[in-house]
């Protein structure tokens, strides 16, 4: 049986250079709509059973983190739903996969991805509690819904705490964080969630780049802009997901904002804070500081001893979703962010850090919150 490779599916990436020897497959990872950056891959590979495979994307010193190959193992699946590391290895310019799979049809992906079809059903299935409503906020450059779903029951007097996931399309444990957030949020018997929001509504958008993770890209929307440099200056024409949020959040007001990422370089969680922006002031850096201290407590995953350097007063680039809404909001704002290696806190040899991992990170966030509601 010869080998097949497609990717012509819901954020599928790859393009085939050479597969004619299976133990020399040659791929390349193609480029991001309207831009240059590169990374994300996923792709299906058929009549492989019990045959040992080497796979080398041999464009992937042209990545758009380079160093995120470096101890990154990619994630395989039989059927879509358990992603298990392979052996993979990077030699500076080429990313080798050594594999011998177990039936004749496997998946590989750089994460657990996140379909479009998993995201309608993760809305859809939200508005079936009487906690929730769903709505469309705008349309995407390619015309698809932008979906946005409040939690609560709209209390004026209560604090407004948002969460945005996926701005950067590839990073797709955004998304699953935002299963296991929105689950733990619409659970009635749980007393946390309850708690909660007696004192807050929710605003979500479990996914802002709809287009570019149907397209399989990385980083951009189906403009080729990275819409987490948009956020002074968003536009109809080139960012309307960051513009009709903007707006929504404007009407709404802002007391917390968490905008989930993924981080292709460091094997840890971590968060990215506001220390730079212009209004930050010693009720922030309390806040900040109460906020990581709690919720590492609550889950251990989080730390905070690796991370991106902090901003000097002054210098954070709004432009930046978090930065950008701390300092428009005068609240609390942070990036989250989940590794695509392994998460060296609590590493797992098998799976790496994972979807079911980004999950329950995502069920802890309610308790954190609950811990400072009072203090935003
Ligand atoms: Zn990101």
């Amino acid at each position: 049986m010869s080998i097949t490779i497609s990717s012509t599916f819901d954020a599928g990436n790859i393009e085939v250079v050479n597969i004619e020897n299976h133990e020399k497959i040659q791929l390349k990872i193609r480029k991001d709509t309207n831009s240059d950056f590169l990374q994300w891959f996923y792709f299906r590979m058929q009549g492989v059973k019990e045959q040992s495979c080497k796979l080398n994307i041999i464009n992937a010193g042209d990545a758009a983190y380079p160093e995120g190959w470096e101890s990154y193992q990619a994630r395989a699946s039989y059927d879509r739903e358990i992603w298990f590391q392979i052996p993979t290895k990077y030699d500076g310019k080429t990313l080798s996969m050594e594999f011998t799979p177990e039936f004749d049809s496997v998946y590989i992906a750089y994460f657990a991805p996140f379909s479009y079809e998993q995201h309608l059903d993760l809305v859809n299935n939200a508005q079936h509690s009487s906690l929730c409503t769903l709505e469309s906020i705008g349309e995407t450059t390619e015309g698809r819904p932008i979906d946005f779903l409040r939690i609560g029951d709209e209390d004026k007097t209560k604090k407004n705490l948002w969460v945005i996931a996926r701005q950067h399309p590839g990073e797709t444990m955004a998304e699953w964080f935002m299963l296991g957030l929105i689950s733990r949020l619409l659970d009635e018997e749980n007393a946390t969630s309850v708690s909660l929001l007696k004192k807050a509504n929710l605003y979500l958008v479990p996914n802002m780049n709809i287009d570019g993770s149907i397209l399989g890209n990385l980083r951009v929307n189906a403009k080729g802009v990275n819409l987490n440099r948009e956020w002074a200056t968003p536009s109809i024409e080139n960012s309307p997901e960051v513009f009709y949020v903007k707006q929504k959040m404007k009407e709404i007001g802002m007391d917390f904002n968490l905008d989930v990422h993924g981080d292709e370089g460091l094997p840890y969680v971590f968060i990215s804070g506001i220390e730079g922006i212009p209004s930050f002031n010693q009720k922030l850096s309390e806040l900040t500081d109460s906020f990581m201290q709690n919720w590492k407590r609550i889950n251990p995953d989080l730390q905070d001893e690796f991370g991106y350097p902090k901003n000097k007063p002054g210098e954070a680039n709004l432009m930046i979703c978090s930065k950008n809404l701390g300092e428009e909001f005068k609240c609390l704002s942070q990036t989250l962010e989940m590794p695509f290696k392994q998460n060296d806190n609590i590493p797992d040899s098998i799976f790496g850090w994972s979807a079911e991992r980004s999950i329950k990170l995502g069920e802890s966030l309610p308790s954190t919150m609950l811990s400072i509601v009072d203090n935003l």
